[in-house]
């Protein structure tokens, strides 16, 4: 599996494209289609996963699933119009010959998700270098993202690479003695 991350949008959010074997994969086309467009050419596009409905992460959906004619998945819990399949905890979605896990961790949104390919997991704004996502409308979901962050990505091994949802990338091992 490769990966390619551009960043896209004012708020400067990571859309990642994976690959094997020729068959793609977009997580998160925030923002500028065009971009993402050329990225993926010479891809087949199986599948658009977003990590969450916040639109910085989906602002170019619709642009990228007419050009790729791909179908585009979301955890049931944050659907909205324009996606075709609903994801659940512990789903795999298959990629060429590799898997990718669908890890619900609530908090930042009800329905957020990470994905988990690999040693590779893609956090989108629940998990970023120093702290957790922002959660500004209660103190609920604060308890909420942090027991999403504790109990189910602070299980995977310390050696696990984080993409986040914008800025750069950790580690399992770096972020663990924060929570
Ligand atoms: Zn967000
Ligand atoms: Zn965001």
């Amino acid at each position: 599996m490769t990966m390619e991350r551009l960043i896209v949008g004012s708020l400067q959010t990571n859309c990642y494209i994976l690959e094997s074997n020729k068959i793609g994969l977009v997580i998160d086309p925030g923002a500028e289609p065009e971009k993402i467009i050329k990225a993926v050419s010479g891809l087949k596009i199986q599948l658009i996963l977003a990590t969450h409905q916040h639109s910085d992460h989906i602002n170019a959906l619709e642009e990228i699933k007419k050009a790729t004619h791909a179908k585009a998945a979301i955890h049931h819990l944050d659907w909205i119009d324009g996606f075709d399949m609903r994801l659940e905890h512990g789903q795999r979605i298959q990629l060429g010959s590799e898997y990718i896990t669908v890890l619900h961790t609530p908090g930042h949104t009800p329905g957020g998700c990470c994905f988990l390919t690999g040693n590779d997991l893609f956090s989108g704004d629940t998990l970023f270098p120093g702290g957790p996502g922002n959660t500004s409308f209660s103190d609920d979901d604060e308890q909420i993202i942090l027991k999403s962050i504790r109990e189910k990505l602070l299980k995977l091994p310390n050696e696990t690479k984080v993409y986040p949802g914008h800025g750069l990338a950790t580690t399992i091992g770096q972020e663990r003695g924060l929570y």
